[in-house]
């Protein structure tokens, strides 16, 4: 396993939309596994493919005990066919380190996905883990959380995001 560089704001992979895996291989399953080592060394609890660069519809997530035992941590082709409920919860990124902020978001979703063995499934999640998935689904699509910001809200870290533009063209192109 390896651990891998995440991109940060401002590189223009997190703004694009994500191709379908088409068919699930061995390469799918090991790359979600140097993810999920990566999330956990990065001490995250969700981390979509485009993050590490790989624009390519496949997320990890763990929230520990905070979600049944069990649950599922590879997602590919996720897609949301139901969202009920509503919450609030102070969200942050391994892409926007520093940055926190509350997002609403529904609090419970029906998902359609195919698991780590390559299993088409269809299941439940509300709360943390709800709330992870969705987040990532938006990285899927070139959509970060500080998206979900209203103006004024923006207004109140725009320095910080531009501090980040800034520190990712620093890295640039070692880590792209
Ligand atoms: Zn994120």
């Amino acid at each position: 396993m390896a651990l891998l560089p995440v991109r940060i704001y401002g590189d223009p992979v997190l703004r694009t939309k994500s191709e379908p895996i088409r068919e699930v291989d061995d390469s799918h399953l090991s790359l979600a596994l140097d993810m999920l080592e990566t999330m956990r060394h990065e001490e995250g609890i969700g981390l979509a493919a485009v993050q590490i660069g790989r624009p390519i519809r496949m997320l990890v997530a763990d929230v520990g005990d905070r979600a049944p035992k069990g649950a599922p941590k590879i997602f590919i082709n996720p897609e949301i066919v139901e969202a009920s409920g509503e919450w609030t919860f102070d969200e942050g990124c391994l892409s926007v380190p520093g940055i926190t902020a509350e997002i609403v978001r529904p609090k419970r979703i029906r998902l359609r996905f195919t698991d780590g063995k390559g299993e088409g499934r269809e299941e439940v999640f509300d709360e943390l883990l709800a709330r992870v998935l969705q987040h990532e689904i938006d990285h899927l699509n070139g959509t970060l959380f500080v998206d979900h910001l209203e103006e004024v809200e923006r207004a109140a870290i725009w320095k910080q995001l531009l501090e980040l533009e800034k520190e990712s063209r620093r890295r640039a192109p070692a880590t792209r």
